[in-house]
C-alpha cells in the first residue's frame, strides 16, 4: 500500500453560507461525495488514512506574509460569518479547517519522502490556488499546494519541486507566489479568458501556462499539455510533484466550461507518474482544489487515485 489519503474531519466544518438561498458550491457534500466512491469503488481499504494535522504558523509563512496570516487569525468571528474577501468567508470553524487543509500537504510531504513510490491524495477544503502571498481569494485562504512544497524544500532539502494544476481557474497565487523562483516549475492548465483572468501570457520563466478556450475538450488539452509541459519537466527533473488537483475541468462541472473527463485525469496522472520515477523515486503529492460536480468530482478523484496507486 502506496497511496495515503489524507483529510480531516474539521474540512468538513468549513462554510461559505448559503447563495440565495442554495447551498453555497463549496461546501463539505464535495469531501462526503469523493470518501462514499471511495467506497463504492472498493479502492477505499487500499489507501493509508492520515488524518491531517493542523499547519503551524511558521509552516503558513513559508509562503504568506505575516501581515496576512496576522489579519486572518484576528478576523475570525466567534459567531457567523465575516467576509474577509469578496469570495471568503470566515467563520468559527474555518480557520480551523482552513489549518487542517494546509496541514495535510506537510503530513503528504512526510508520507512520502522516506520512501520511495510512495504518492498521497489530501482530501481537503478550503482549497488553496487562489490564496497569494498576502491575499484570500476564490474560496482560498492559505496557498495548501506551495506550502507543501516549500516545506518539501526547506524540510529535506529538495532543490526542484514541480507544481501541476489542471483546475478550470488559473492558480494565481500559486503563480504569484512561486513566479522566479527557479526552484519550482509551474504547470498549469486553465480555460481562458475566465476568472480570474490572469496567467496568460505567463509572469515568469519558471510557469508554463496552457490557455484553453471555452469548450474545449479532453483530446484538444492532452495535445496543448504535450506540448506545453512534458519536455520541460523532463528536463526539470523534478524530485517531487505536488499537483493542485482541481476537477472543475471536468464536462459535468458547470462551475467552468471545459470538457474534460475521467480518463483524461488518469491519463495526465500516468504521465505523471511515469516522470516523477525519472528523478522523484515516484514521489507525487495531490491536494484536492475545485470540483463542484459530486458526481464528477468523485468520479474523477477515484480515477486520479487508481493511476496514483499503481
Ligand atoms: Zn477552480
Amino acid at each position: 500500500m502506496n497511496l495515503a489519503l489524507i483529510s480531516h474531519p474539521d474540512c468538513l466544518l468549513h462554510t461559505n453560507g448559503s447563495v440565495v438561498g442554495m447551498p453555497h458550491p463549496e461546501n463539505a457534500g464535495r469531501i462526503t461525495a469523493i470518501q462514499d466512491q471511495l467506497i463504492a469503488q472498493g479502492l477505499d481499504p487500499w489507501l493509508i488514512h492520515i488524518d491531517a494535522p493542523e499547519a503551524t504558523r511558521e509552516q503558513l509563512l513559508l509562503v504568506h506574509d505575516q501581515d496576512y496570516v496576522d489579519d486572518v487569525f484576528q478576523s475570525v468571528p466567534e459567531q457567523g460569518l465575516v467576509h474577509f474577501d469578496q469570495d471568503v468567508v470566515l467563520g468559527p470553524n474555518n480557520l480551523k479547517a482552513a489549518l487542517h487543509a494546509a496541514g495535510s500537504g506537510i503530513a503528504a510531504v512526510d508520507w512520502v519522502m522516506p520512501h520511495a513510490e510512495r504518492r498521497a491524495f489530501c482530501a481537503i477544503r478550503p482549497p488553496g490556488h487562489h490564496a497569494g502571498r498576502r491575499k484570500a481569494a476564490g474560496f482560498c485562504l492559505f496557498n495548501n499546494a506551495t506550502i507543501a512544497a516549500y516545506y518539501a524544500l526547506e524540510q529535506y532539502g529538495l532543490t526542484r519541486v514541480a507544481i501541476i494544476d489542471f483546475d478550470v481557474h488559473h492558480g494565481d497565487g500559486t503563480e504569484n507566489i512561486v513566479a522566479d523562483d527557479a526552484r519550482i516549475l509551474f504547470c498549469s492548465s486553465f480555460q481562458h479568458p475566465y476568472y480570474p483572468y490572469s496567467g496568460f501570457p505567463a509572469s515568469a520563466d519558471n510557469c508554463l501556462p496552457v490557455p484553453l478556450a471555452r469548450g474545449t475538450l479532453g483530446p484538444a488539452w492532452r495535445t496543448a499539455v504535450e506540448e506545453a509541459w512534458f519536455a520541460r519537466l523532463e528536463a526539470f527533473a523534478p524530485e517531487l510533484i505536488v499537483i493542485s488537483a482541481g476537477f472543475d475541468s471536468h464536462m459535468q462541472d458547470d462551475m467552468g466550461g471545459l470538457g474534460l473527463v475521467e480518463a483524461d485525469y488518469a491519463w495526465l496522472t500516468k504521465a505523471l507518474v511515469r516522470v516523477a520515477r525519472i528523478n522523484a523515486g515516484g514521489r507525487i503529492i495531490s491536494l484536492l482544489e475545485g470540483g463542484y460536480e459530486y458526481h464528477a468530482l468523485a468520479r474523477s478523484v477515484a480515477a486520479h487515485l487508481v493511476e496514483l496507486q499503481v
